[in-house]
């Protein structure tokens, strides 16, 4: 019989592909059943079997001020009431757009998507419309979502052509697909090097936080700036997770480096499905029908969308005190990671900045997707399983990030370190 989960999963699995709709909530990489989640509020999520967990993944990350936010709920709601979808223009798409626009100071204008991976994808082809250039770079390790030419394999040094990281790619879509090495300045250098004239766009999680959170080195991002500078190509931060997160006008803010272009996704929607792109006027000006790169999409800017999206970021526009205090529990919970793995002895490393934070079962420091790879994953397997076990939902692979939201109350946080040193002791 088993748990109503494991029930659900059986049945899932006859039909959906592995069961799940997106592959990280399938729990393969650790081995265990996933949680089917009924209900969430505040920083829990209850599954079908009644179970109540806190919740680091915060949905992976749009829900940064907790579940069922009243305000938010109520916003979607009241826009519901007024209809789902018009496929015409709405004055919460302009109240949106000038709002994004107000608070990260290198947006000027905005086009709305319905996810990071759609983001990312237009940011490129406008960055290849404005250049008429073609390549573009991407670090190993970082994720930009699950179009073609992004699906690269990671490669050793410096690569020629990118190499498929999925079947279903023809290696013609990743042929102009550059890779280089986080946190290494020469690894970008020495492909500006030898594509002069060529390269669109670099494309950078300003921290990394799909191989695991990995924090950019001090001189890495001010770097990457100067190189696309001098090489006539643009810079673009994927803040999809970032976005927000760090601060109202995150990474870019936060680290002080200002992109050409910048993606959105995740706490844009407040949990609905929203993505975003946008930057420099000139820049934005290809995107049509204003200029001749084309990118569309019929539920873009989606009124209930929109509705949650605006209400989180206004929210977070008006109280730019809820950063200090967010990272403020955040610190609670790393540092006391941090102590627990100390004091048991663990060999394991945590990186964190601001509410995204990882641990990383490796003794090696974690700069870059080759240290992040040395982590022992069955390690993590266990740890995961065991956390899920007592009640708290973390991340089921080792190469994501947990995420901290304003609803995690001290007594959350002192529970999860409870059930930490509970299964260090043992
Ligand atoms: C999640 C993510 C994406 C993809 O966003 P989707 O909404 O899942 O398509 C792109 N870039 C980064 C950095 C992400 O974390």
């Amino acid at each position: 019989m088993g748990t109503r989960s494991e029930q659900l999963f059986e049945e899932a699995k006859r039909y959906i592909p592995g069961g799940v709709n997106s592959p990280v909530r399938a729990f393969q990489s650790i081995g265990g059943t996933p949680r089917f989640i009924r209900s969430a509020d505040g920083a829990r999520m209850t599954d079908e079997d009644g179970q109540t967990y806190i919740d680091y993944v915060c949905s992976w990350g749009p829900m940064i001020l907790g579940h069922n936010h009243p305000a938010v709920r109520e916003a979607v709601v009241e826009a519901a009431a007024r209809g789902l979808s018009y496929g015409a223009a709405t004055e919460i798409e302009v109240r949106m757009a000038k709002l994004i626009c107000e608070m990260v100071p290198s947006i000027e204008m905005v086009r709305m998507v319905n996810s990071g991976t759609e983001a990312v994808m237009s940011a490129i082809r406008a960055a290849r419309g404005f250049t008429g250039r073609d390549k573009i770079v991407k670090f190993n390790g970082c994720y930009h979502g699950h179009s073609d030419g992004l699906l690269v394999k990671a490669g050793s040094g410096v690569m020629t052509a990118g190499v498929p990281d999925s079947s279903g790619v023809p290696a013609g879509c990743t042929q102009d697909t550059l890779t280089a090495d986080y946190n290494n300045l020469d690894s970008v250098a020495e492909l500006f090097r030898r594509y002069p004239e060529q390269i669109a766009a670099v494309i950078v999680e300003p921290v990394a936080a799909n191989m695991g959170v990995v924090v950019p080195e001090k001189d890495f991002l001010p770097g990457l700036r100067k190189l696309c500078d001098e090489a006539g190509s643009l810079l673009i931060f994927d803040e999809v997770i970032t976005g927000f997160r760090l601060q109202a006008d995150g990474a870019q803010g936060y680290f002080g480096v200002r992109p050409d272009l910048t993606t959105f996704g995740k706490i844009i929607g407040a949990g609905m499905p929203v993505g975003a792109y946008g930057g420099r006027r000139e820049v934005m000006s290809v995107v049509s029908p204003l200029g001749s790169v084309y990118q569309a999409g019929t539920l873009s800017g989606n009124p209930v969308a929109m509705a949650a999206g605006y209400t989180q970021l206004s929210l977070l526009r008006d109280h730019p005190e809820w950063y200090a205090e967010l990272h403020r529990k955040a610190s609670l919970l790393f540092d006391g990671l941090k102590r627990l793995l100390d004091t048991y002895q663990v060999p394991a490393v945590l990186n964190t900045v601001g509410s995204l934070g990882s641990v990383f079962f490796t003794r090696e420091t974690v700069r870059d997707y080759a240290s992040a790879k040395t982590s022992d994953t069955q390690a993590f397997g266990r740890y995961a399983n065991w956390m899920f076990d007592h009640g708290i939902y973390v991340a089921p692979s080792q190469f994501e990030a947990m995420f901290v939201s304003m609803a995690h109350t001290e007594e959350d946080i002192q529970q999860t370190l409870d059930v930490v040193e509970e299964y260090l002791k043992r």
